[in-house]
């Protein structure tokens, strides 16, 4: 079977090893920085809306198949906040850091029992065998926050989002593990098998 190249709509190179390696071998994965392409504007109101809009604009540039993926923590004592902004939570140019600090001091108080949440993935495929359709891939990771950062694998919210299965931070798991049970790696199976790879 020849290699499929797809690219990513997105710069975030965590996102793009964590992807490739969830989906092997037989496909490459390039970033759209790889092809000069600037970020889409995010000015969806849902996740799948904003994967979307990064696949479809990003494939209009490349002519190769293209997934745009958006995913982000939504937490239930805070409205599902900060959701499709987790990104830049704390503002425009945010650091993971100041993210953190800001979701952890909103929640002091918040007793463990009320500090349910879950990272949300949806991946979005264009451009596959010349179709112009796009596909859609959804994956949820369940747990809660922590009152503390612990660990020091992976990037974003992952010091303060505790498994619910083996109740460690994702920046505790092996990262083999975090792409096992995370809302991407949940996600880029279901793209792995529609692609058949
Ligand atoms: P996106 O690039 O617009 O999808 O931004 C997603 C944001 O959600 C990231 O910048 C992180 O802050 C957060 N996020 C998404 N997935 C993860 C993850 O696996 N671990 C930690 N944070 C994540």
């Amino acid at each position: 079977m020849s290699i499929k190249t797809i690219v990513l709509a997105s710069s975030n190179t965590n996102k793009a090893e964590e992807i490739q390696i969830l989906l092997g071998n037989q496909a490459k994965i390039i970033t759209q920085q790889d092809l000069n392409i600037e970020p889409t504007p995010e000015t969806g109101k849902t996740f799948k809306e904003n994967a979307c809009l990064k696949a479809t604009a990003v494939y209009k540039k490349a002519k190769l198949p293209v997934i745009g993926d958006d995913s982000g923590l939504e937490v239930d004592c805070l409205n599902n906040q900060p959701g499709i902004h987790s990104a830049r939570f704390a503002g425009e140019g945010a650091s993971d850091t100041d993210n953190i600090s800001k979701l952890l001091n909103m929640m002091i108080g918040i007793p463990a029992e009320k500090r349910t949440a879950r990272f949300k993935c949806v991946i979005a495929l264009v451009g596959m065998e010349e179709s112009c359709e796009v596909s859609f891939f959804h994956g949820e990771w369940n747990g809660f926050i922590a009152e503390e950062t612990t660990g020091h694998n992976g990037f974003g919210y992952d010091p303060v989002f505790i498994d619910q299965g083996t109740q460690l931070t994702a920046a505790q798991l092996d990262p083999r593990l975090k792409n096992k049970l995370s809302h991407r790696g949940q996600a880029t199976k279901a793209l792995k098998s529609y692609l058949g790879i």
